[in-house]
C-alpha cells in the first residue's frame, strides 16, 4: 500500500474500532448504526410520504435489525444493490431465571448463544450488557464491565494441581455447557438481590423479561509490534456490517442503482426469529420503499427482489499457519489478501450452500479490479473438516444473485477475534466499489 492508502486504512481502522467499542451487542450495534445514519442525513421511513431520487432512508425493526438505502436513478423494480451483514455475535445469554446460590457463591446461570468453544470463556474478564423490561414497559439498560472503575465478571476454572482427571477428558466433555455460569457475588442470594435493586431498580422477577448478554470485557486493541491486526470481540460480523454501513455513508452523489445495506440479527443461530433474515423484514422493507415511489402492485416487489443483487457480507476463516491441516490448500484466504469472495459456503458436498453463478462472479471481479481493490477468492476450509453458512441462502430464495464476500479472521468465534487492518479497509472499499459500479 502506498502512503495515501496507509493513511486511509489507519483512519478507517480507528473509526471501526470506535464503532466496535460501543457496539458490543446487536442492540448497541443497531442504535450506534442509526445514530451514524441520522448524522449523515438518513431519516426514518415513517418521515417519508414519498421517496425520490437521492433520498436517504432507513427502516429499523425491534431495535435490532435495520435496512438503509439511498434511492438511485434506475426504477427499483429493475433491482437494487444490497450489502447485508449481521451484528449478533456468539456469547452467553442469561437464562430467564438466572440467579442461584451454591456453597456460598451466587451465580448467573447462562445459555450459550451461537457456536463457541466453551473453554475459551473460562477465566476471562466479562461484561454484562442488555435490557430488562419491567411489567409496566419501563426499560432498564444494563452496561457493566467496560467503564473505568466497573467490576467485571468471570467463570472460574480448576487449578492445574487438581486437574489430573479433568485433563483426561475430551475437549467437548471437558466443561459442560450447564456449568458455564458467571460468578455474580460471594455470599447470599438475598444480599445480591439488594445490590441489584439498589443499582438497577429491578426485582428478581424482572429477569423473566430481560435480555442480558455476557460478553468479553475490554475494548478493541491493536496487535503486533507492527500494529497490523485488531483484536476485538464481535468482528464476526460487525467488521462486514460496519464496512457496508460505512460504504453507504461515504457514497458521494446519487447512485445509478439504489444502494442499500442490511444489518441483521440472529445469524449465529440460523437467522431465525422476527429480526433474523428468515423473517419477512427485508421483503416488507422493499415493499415500503416501493409503495413510496408509486408502486402498489405486489408483482413489483417480486420483480425488484428477483432483479436485485447482494453481497452477503460475512467473515471467513483466514489460513492459520498453525492449523494447516484444515486449509483447502491453494483456496484458503490469506491475511492481508483483502476480503474473500466465496462462491459457496456450506458443508462437505456444498450442503446448505448458495452457490453463486459464474456470470455474477465475473461481474463482481470486474468492479473490484476496475477500482483496484485488493481481494481474494477462497473457500472456508478443507472438505470433511466442517463448514458453515451465512444469510446468503435466505436472500437467494428471492431469485437474486448473491455471493458471500467478507473479511478473513483468525480465531473466528473466539471471545477475541483477529483481523488485519488492511483486510478491514479493503472490505469497506470493496462494498463501496459495488455501490459505485
Ligand atoms: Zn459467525
Amino acid at each position: 500500500m502506498d502512503k495515501k492508502l496507509i493513511a486511509e486504512c489507519e483512519a478507517y481502522s480507528k473509526e471501526y474500532m470506535d464503532y466496535l467499542s460501543v457496539a458490543k451487542t446487536e442492540r448497541r450495534a443497531y442504535s450506534q448504526a442509526v445514530k451514524l445514519l441520522e448524522k449523515a442525513g438518513f431519516k426514518d421511513i415513517s418521515k417519508f410520504k414519498t421517496l425520490k431520487l437521492g433520498d436517504k432512508v432507513y427502516r429499523g425493526y425491534h431495535g435490532k435489525t435495520v435496512m438503509a438505502a439511498i434511492i438511485g436513478k434506475k426504477p427499483m423494480v429493475e433491482g437494487i444493490r444490497v450489502v447485508g451483514g449481521h451484528t449478533d455475535a456468539p456469547r452467553l445469554d442469561f437464562k430467564p431465571k438466572p440467579l442461584y446460590e451454591k456453597d456460598g457463591v451466587v451465580y448467573f446461570d447462562t445459555h450459550i448463544y451461537g457456536g463457541i468453544k466453551k473453554f475459551q470463556w473460562l477465566v476471562l474478564p466479562l461484561a454484562i450488557y442488555g435490557t430488562i423490561v419491567k411489567k409496566n414497559g419501563v426499560k432498564v439498560d444494563v452496561a457493566i464491565g467496560d467503564k473505568p472503575g466497573d467490576p467485571v465478571f468471570m467463570i472460574s476454572d480448576l487449578l492445574p494441581h487438581l486437574a489430573h482427571d479433568l485433563e483426561q477428558k475430551k475437549l467437548k466433555e471437558f466443561f459442560p455447557a450447564e456449568d458455564l455460569d458467571v460468578i455474580a457475588s460471594v455470599g447470599k442470594k438475598e444480599e445480591l438481590l439488594k445490590i441489584i435493586k439498589k443499582e438497577f431498580g429491578v426485582d428478581e422477577a424482572d429477569f423473566l423479561s430481560a435480555e442480558l448478554e455476557v460478553v468479553p470485557a475490554g475494548m478493541p486493541r491493536e496487535v503486533g509490534l507492527d500494529r497490523s491486526l485488531i483484536a476485538a470481540y464481535g468482528h464476526d460480523d460487525r467488521v462486514c456490517a460496519y464496512a457496508g454501513l460505512s460504504a453507504l455513508l461515504k457514497l458521494k452523489g446519487t447512485p445509478d442503482v439504489t444502494a442499500s445495506i442490511v444489518m441483521c440479527d440472529k445469524e449465529e443461530i440460523g437467522s431465525m426469529g422476527a429480526t433474523g433474515m428468515q423473517s419477512s423484514f427485508f421483503e416488507n422493507t422493499v415493499a415500503e420503499l416501493l409503495v413510496r415511489q408509486g408502486s402498489t402492485m405486489d408483482i413489483d416487489v417480486r420483480r425488484c427482489l428477483e432483479k436485485s443483487t447482494m453481497l452477503s457480507a460475512d467473515v471467513t476463516a483466514a489460513a492459520d499457519p498453525h492449523f494447516k491441516d484444515v486449509d483447502s490448500t491453494g483456496n484458503e484466504a490469506k491475511l492481508k489478501g483483502g476480503p474473500a469472495l466465496s462462491k459457496y459456503t456450506g458443508g462437505t458436498s456444498k450442503g446448505g450452500a448458495s452457490d453463486a453463478r459464474a456470470e455474477f462472479v465475473a461481474v463482481v471481479r470486474k468492479f473490484l479490479d476496475d477500482d483496484k481493490v485488493t481481494w481474494q477468492m477462497a473457500e472456508l476450509g478443507k472438505m470433511e473438516k466442517g463448514g458453515g453458512g451465512t444469510i446468503s441462502q435466505y436472500m437467494a430464495r428471492f431469485g437474486m444473485d448473491v455471493i458471500d464476500f467478507g473479511t478473513p479472521l483468525l480465531n473466528m468465534h473466539a471471545p477475541w477475534e483477529l483481523a488485519t487492518k488492511e483486510d478491514c479497509y479493503w472490505t469497506f472499499r470493496a462494498y463501496k466499489a459495488y455501490f459505485e459500479a
